[in-house]
């Protein structure tokens, strides 16, 4: 019921990885407000504080860039440009580095909150048309361990459940993660199962006791780093209570032996004590999941942000595979998406190591496809991986790398060590910065800013978690000249005199993306943007004329997309190779959200009743700690190690474990200090496998200041 002059637009919320369906309602001033849209398969019409505030992100244009800007040399301020001078400017830069230094010279950076449109267009241009696989994205910090976890296993990336799952699961095992506050929708719909279903199990994993434990049967408070462990002992205890699906490990599975033999050599008190937790509860897990007839996993950046990342990955989807809990309405493992689009980049193949739909940058038959697709000679892409997230800006600070594009993020409040970040900018010969908001700290070092148009102001598509794919529309004019991401892209491609960049309209590259994706385990060749916009949602595989509706779950019929067609049950190490604490450095910092606070705070820091929850940083810390240190609640104290400092109060609780320390990751600086920024503290440390950074278990003192 719109009052004239109103009008009403469907899209999908830009925050979290969840994808909540929103109505946005546009008055006839061009403001607009946000509902959750009704009869959404995902919410029903449900938002989060922060998705239900998303309007005054958009509304509050006070902080956005207007107008590219240049510095034509160091000592200079920089001065509006036209478009065109900014990007003839950043084509000429590029193109005198490459000429010099070769392709690898220059590196993209996004954003998981990238339109899978932009995505396409940035990876199309960096591997097919300039030839360096430099381009990595912030989902390098968020989701490439359970990529990797995911293909090492199952044979791609590709997530097997839909969230319906959930509805019907019996039990639910919550490793690392904190959905109540982080994936809040999603974790409304496990509470309303749990309403319905008392004897549904919900099992969480967690150094914290977060908002997530209200509803948990049991709570496996393990010290960090020891999931490993802890997952091999649920798997033990499986084996020895006979829970094993033996005919669906020996029909669709490789590798149970060798695993079998591993984890029975540590015992069930080995284990429980290296984790913290009662032998009881490990028994208690198992005897759950071994009555379950629906069993789920759901992780996050618990598992994922490690240097042990991708083992914590296959060990928790071990425990599907060993019970068969995969392939069937309610079992298998669902990985929950940091970001709104992650997977919709990894579907274009946006990270240093990937090619389009899922194909492998090393196997020169998968380059020679995309490239004679993209119609650039054989051999223009590079047989080898670019630098990941924190190798381009280990890079940049070396003078290896010359030039980094920034787009859509913020490294400089979100990249482990981030003062290290911050010398390498100061080094880089060449800074582009593709952003909304003038409040970004990566501005201080940008030699050309691209102002960007931001959500609602560009259309195109995002996958959420569930591999659902949605079509976000365009409402509103971007202020002043910000251009959609992607035309920002397609123009300057064309200025360094590349084809295959005269895009008349964002549906022209989702076509050619899906197009590419045709014949894959991820085709999607039946999507459109005309399609999407009749049904709103649909989820991959999505093939013409095959299925109306998407395929809601992966490997019913328990064929892989392994080469042997069968699930792999990896061997992996229980070691934790994180930095080791010491006497100088005790305490153990992990780092996460807190619920009403999105990233590094650009926009949902505009909001003020998004700082009514939590205003400020703090330091989350046990009673009986704070006491050895003299350290009382609410009172300033000083957390530190060899790469930096932080300075917040005290917030002393029972709920977080014995030495261990948290630390909000949003904050970046305090008038012009940094010193609320979790990341001077967080440690450059990957995981050999996935790169993925290991910002959940960093060596610490902390004492009264
Ligand atoms: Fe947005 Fe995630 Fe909240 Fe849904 S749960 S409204 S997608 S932030």
């Amino acid at each position: 019921h719109l009052k004239a002059g109103f009008s009403e637009h469907l899209s999908t919320c830009c925050y979290c990885g969840v994808g909540c369906g929103v109505s946005i309602q546009k008055d006839p001033l061009g403001r607009i407000w946000v509902e959750g849209e009704q009869g959404h398969p995902v919410n029903q019409g449900q938002l989060c504080s922060k998705g239900m505030n998303l309007h005054h992100t958009v509304n509050d244009t006070s902080d956005r860039l207007l107008y590219p800007e240049v510095r034509f040399g160091r000592s200079q301020p920089r001065q509006r440009v036209s478009w065109d001078v900014a990007l003839e400017r950043t084509a000429a830069v590029f193109s005198s580095l490459i000429e010099k230094y070769g392709p690898d010279s220059v590196a993209f950076y996004a954003s998981g909150q990238c339109l899978t449109e932009e995505y396409y267009v940035i990876n199309k241009l960096i591997k097919g048309y300039i030839g360096s696989n430099n381009i990595d994205t912030n989902s390098r910090l968020c989701m490439s361990s359970a990529v990797v976890g995911y293909k090492m296993s199952l044979g791609e990336d590709s997530v097997p459940v839909s969230y319906e799952d959930l509805d019907v699961a019996d039990v639910i095992f919550v490793a690392g993660a904190n959905p109540a506050w982080c994936h809040p929708i999603l974790w409304r719909r496990v509470e309303a199962a749990k309403e319905r279903n008392p004897d549904l199990k919900i099992i969480v994993s967690d150094p914290r006791k977060t908002q997530t434990c209200s509803i948990a049967d049991v709570h496996l408070q393990l010290n960090p780093g020891t999931d490993i462990v802890l997952h091999h002992a649920i798997g033990r205890a499986l084996i020895e209570m006979g829970a094993i699906d033996v005919a669906f490990v020996s029909n669709h599975t490789e590798g149970f032996a060798h695993y079998q033999e591993s984890v029975m050599q540590r015992t069930l008190e080995e284990a429980a004590e290296l984790c913290g937790v009662s032998i009881n509860d490990i028994l208690t897990t198992a005897s759950y999941i071994k009555e379950a007839k629906g069993f789920m996993t759901m992780w996050t950046m618990g598992l994922n942000q490690s240097a042990v990342g991708v083992s914590k990955n296959l060990s928790l989807i071990n425990l599907n595979l060993i019970t068969g809990q995969i392939g069937r309405p309610g079992a298998g493992p669902l990985s929950l998406t940091g970001q709104p689009n992650a997977m919709g980049g990894r579907e274009v193949g946006g990270l240093s190591n990937l090619l389009p739909a899922h194909r492998d940058l090393m196997n020169p038959a998968h380059r020679a496809e995309v490239e004679d697709f993209w119609a650039v000679p054989r051999g223009r892409i590079a047989p080898k991986p670019g630098l990941s997230a924190t190798e381009m800006f280990e890079a940049l600070e070396s003078g290896k790398l010359k030039a980094v594009w920034i787009i859509c993020t913020n490294p400089l409040i979100s990249m482990p060590d981030v003062r290290r970040v911050e010398q390498a900018f100061k080094k880089a010969k060449f800074v582009v910065v593709q952003d909304i908001s003038h409040r970004v700290e990566t501005l201080a070092y940008a030699d050309v800013v691209l102002p960007a148009a931001s959500w609602a102001e560009k259309e195109g598509t995002m996958t959420n978690a569930e591999r659902r794919v949605s079509y976000l529309p365009k409402v509103l004019n971007a202020p002043g000249e910000a251009l959609p991401d992607a035309e920002i892209i397609c123009r300057f491609a064309q200025k360094m005199g590349f084809k295959g960049f005269d895009f008349n309209h964002s549906a022209d590259i989702y076509a050619e993306h899906v197009q590419l994706t045709q014949g894959t385990n991820v085709d999607m060749s039946g999507l459109s943007h005309a399609l999407l916009k009749e049904k709103r949602t649909l989820q991959w595989p999505y093939i013409s004329g095959q299925s109306d509706q998407g395929t809601a779950r992966l490997f019913s019929d328990n064929q892989f997309y392994t080469s042997s067609q069968k699930a792999q049950i990896h061997t992996v190490s229980d070691e934790n190779t994180s930095e080791k604490v010491s006497n100088e450095f005790p305490l153990i910092l992990t780092t996460g959200r807190i619920r009403d606070q999105w990233h590094t705070m650009s926009k949902t820091g505009k909001v003020n009743k998004l700082k009514q929850h939590i205003h400020e940083s703090f330091l989350e810390i046990h009673p009986d700690d704070a006491a050895q240190l003299g350290i009382q609640d609410q009172s300033l104290v000083e957390i530190k190690n060899n790469r930096g400092e932080v300075r917040v109060k005290a917030k002393l609780s029972p709920d977080i474990k014995k030495g261990v320390v948290f630390l909000p990751m949003h904050w970046g600086k305090l008038g012009n200090m940094d010193l609320n920024r979790a990341n001077n503290l967080t440690n450059n440390l990957v995981d050999p496998k996935s790169k993925e950074p290991d910002f959940k278990f960093s060596a610490v003192s902390v004492k009264a200041y």
